[in-house]
């Protein structure tokens, strides 16, 4: 049977009946906020008040309302709750009304119900309003807070912008300042009031740097956001402020360009600072001249100049130590900075920058020297120099020697330019100081050669580059070969091979000679002692030449004497061969270790006879045994018309009647050899007979004759 078939009357009339159909109509919607149980306990308390409300006289319609308000109160408000509390009331609340005695039911059912819905209604709007104000309430109150908060930022910020040390300034998109803070305005000069009455392009200066403005023409249009660099601003007063900068846009929501806003940091003393420490990294502390680092730089830059010309005067002071050593450091730095400063004075009126290199050099740079400036320089110089230098109580003469140099820089390096200079400073001092000199590359290069071998040797002689070639010395009678004569050689690794002209000298001044010398002299002996052992009745000879410096060693005599032993070569095998004056000690007495050597049994021969002195008086004095007859003057016995033919026959006569044997060298025709043998010449060595070979070479020749006999 359908709900709505029943008559109210009808339904029964206990206020179970009531609640077992309010409880099953209001059970259907989906979401109560209690359970079945509760709700049903919760009905029956309600009917059992309505069956009272209805019974009432009159009816108790405010009970009836209650009851409506209490189902709002239990938050039965979905809506379905209305229709359905309705409903079930419809149908049972007239036969409630009846069991519970009301005198007239159908009257009394329908007030109550009508006052149970007017209750619910009344409530739940009631409700809602109340919700809708907490709403409203929240929403106000929650704007309050976003406005305090507003406020507080804004408070925040303001005080932040106010008193920050940085300096904050606000300009319009037309460049007028609209704000700026006490720092920023201060910071130049300005109160906030006429800070604010200048505008952005007041601070445009002509030195700015370059492209600085150009980014703020691209901030401003929007094209950036910020920028930042270090800017000079001019105080009110007209001092220079340096600050570090940083320029940013703002704009609205919506993307349109409203304010730019500058920081600005008074970087003045920082810059200072920074200066300052620039200014001592390139200056020396001692004279404030440029130093070292600053004139390489500005060489640098010179060079990067394709084209470019450079002049260099490098200057040293003559004999500045001896100042320091007997005057003290003190006047010695004196000094210097007095030299310093009239170097400053003629230097830097030409236009040129003269900076000091350290201790008592000074160099001077000439960029693109106009002719004979660099002259004319040195010389300007040199007589500024001149005049007495007044130190406390002393009156110092300060000269200086110079070296000069000018090249293009695409020829040359920086550091090839200051060594020329250098060593050019050096031919300076050698040539009596208190002058200039000019480079000279031929000279240059011929000291370097001499340099790099007389830096070399020890090496070379460690190395073995040294080779011994011996030339055949020929007896004339039968043209075979009384001995050898030992000539080194170097193999160079980067000169090639170079005679003895290139290095004895060298050897000699550095006293590498005696080294050498030992070398030869070894080899020398081992290869007759080899050769006469094979060669029992040969008896050859081997002549080593000996040098002034090897003929004073201490160690001569006892090194030979070694020598000869370890090798087996007997004294007699052995000629050593000396200029005149090797042989002649400084009183014209012989050196000692000559006659000793001479005793020792070793063969002593005067080398190069007729191109020194030639003293035959001195002939007799010494312990010789052999006379070698200079290739100059065999030379002459080439023609018969020059008169050398009588001088050279001379000497044989003399020297025979001093019981020498004699040698010609430089033998390099058969006319010659005929005329030396002629004139009674004992034996000749030359390119007539060989060159200088190497051993395994001239091996094969001292068996047979020689040719050209
Ligand atoms: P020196 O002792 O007078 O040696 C003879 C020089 O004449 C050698 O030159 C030789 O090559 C050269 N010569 C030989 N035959 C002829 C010729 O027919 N015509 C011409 N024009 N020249 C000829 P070298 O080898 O250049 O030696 C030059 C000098 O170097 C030597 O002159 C000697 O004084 C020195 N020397 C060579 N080796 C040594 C050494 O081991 N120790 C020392 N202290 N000096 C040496
Ligand atoms: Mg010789
Ligand atoms: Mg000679």
């Amino acid at each position: 049977m359908g709900v709505s078939e029943v008559r109210p009357w009808e339904a029964g009339g206990d206020v179970s009946a009531l609640v077992a159909a309010w409880t099953a109509d209001l059970s259907r919607p989906a979401y109560l906020p209690m359970s079945g149980a509760q709700l049903r306990s919760f009905l029956t308390a309600a009917a059992r008040v309505l069956a009272a409300a209805c019974a009432a006289e009159p009816v108790d319609a405010d009970a009836a309302r209650q009851v409506g308000a209490s189902l709002v109160d239990a938050d039965l408000v979905v809506p379905e709750v209305l229709p359905a509390t309705v409903g079930a009331l419809g149908r049972h609340l007239g036969g409630l009304a009846m069991s519970a005695g009301a005198a007239r039911p159908l009257d009394a059912a329908p007030v109550v119900a009508a006052a149970v819905a007017d209750g619910y209604v009344t409530r739940l709007r009631a409700r809602i309003l109340d919700e809708q104000e907490t709403i409203r309430r929240a929403e106000v109150l929650a704007r309050r807070q976003i406005e305090l908060d507003l406020r507080s930022s804004e408070a925040r910020f303001r005080a932040i912008f106010a008193n920050a040390a940085i300096g904050i300034g606000i300009a319009d998109m037309t460049g007028r300042i609209v704000d700026a803070n006490v720092a920023f305005a201060a910071m130049l000069g300005y109160t906030v009031e006429e800070f604010c009455k200048l505008r952005v392009s007041d601070f445009v200066y002509p030195d700015d740097a370059d492209g600085m403005w150009e980014l703020y023409q691209q901030i401003i249009e929007g094209d950036r956001d910020s920028a930042r660099v270090e800017k000079r601003y001019r105080h009110r007063d007209g001092h220079l402020v340096w600050t570090d900068l940083t320029a940013s846009l703002i704009r609205d929501p919506t993307g349109v360009p409203l304010y730019t806003v500058a920081m600005a940091e008074d970087i003045t003393t920082r810059r200072k600072l920074q200066e300052r420490l620039r200014r001592q990294a390139l200056h020396d502390p001692l004279t404030q001249l440029p130093n070292r680092t600053l004139f390489q730089d500005r060489l640098n830059t010179v060079f990067a100049r394709p084209g470019a010309r450079v002049g260099v005067c490098y200057l040293d002071l003559d004999r500045f130590k001896a100042v320091n050593d007997r005057l003290g450091h003190d006047i010695g730095d004196q000094l210097l900075v007095a030299v310093a400063a009239r170097l400053d004075a003629c230097v830097s009126a030409r236009g040129h920058l003269v900076a000091r290199m350290g201790g008592d050099e000074f160099v001077v740079l000439v960029e693109d020297p106009p002719p004979h400036e660099l002259e004319l320089l040195a010389q300007t110089v040199l007589e500024a120099l001149a005049p007495p230098v007044v130190v406390g109580e002393h009156r110092l003469t300060a000269s200086a020697s110079i070296g000069v140099v000018e090249c293009a820089v695409d020829e040359t390096t920086p550091a090839e330019v200051l060594k020329s200079a250098d060593v050019t400073l050096y031919w300076a001092k050698a040539e009596g100081r208190n002058r200039w000199a000019r480079f000279d590359p031929e000279r240059n290069a011929r000291e370097m050669t001499r340099y790099t071998l007389s830096a070399t040797m020890l090496h070379g002689l460690e190395h073995d580059e040294f080779r011994v070639e011996y030339q055949p010395i020929v007896r004339l009678d039968d043209g075979r070969a009384a001995g050898v004569e030992a000539l080194v050689r170097w193999a160079h690794p980067t000169l090639g091979r170079l005679g003895p002209d290139s290095f004895i000298g060298l050897a000699e001044e550095s006293g590498a000679i005696v080294q050498l010398g030992r070398h030869v002299l070894v080899e020398a002996c081992e290869r007759a002692a080899a050769w006469n052992d094979a060669h029992p009745r040969a008896e050859l000879f081997t002549s080593v030449n000996l040098a002034v410096r090897q003929a004073q060693e201490p160690e001569l005599v006892d090194d030979v004497a070694r020598i000869l032993k370890r090798s087996g070569l007997p004294p007699h095998l052995l000629q050593l061969e000396l200029t005149e004056s090797a042989l002649l000690g400084p009183e014209g007495r012989p050196v000692e270790a000559i006659t000793a050597l001479a005793e020792m049994g070793v063969r002593i021969a005067v080398d190069d006879f007729g191109t020194g002195y030639s003293n035959l008086g001195y002939l007799p004095r010494l312990p010789l045994h052999t006379v070698k007859l200079a290739g100059g003057l065999v030379e002459g016995l080439h023609s018969p018309t020059t008169g050398a033919g009588p001088i050279v026959a001379g000497m044989i006569v003399l020297a025979h009647a001093l019981g020498l044997d004699v040698t010609a060298e430089g033998v390099e025709t058969s006319a010659q050899a005929e005329r030396l043998r002629a004139g009674g010449c004992d034996t000749a060595q030359g390119w007539l007979y060989a060159r200088s070979l190497p051993w395994r070479d001239v091996e094969q020749l001292l068996d047979d004759p020689l040719p050209h006999t």
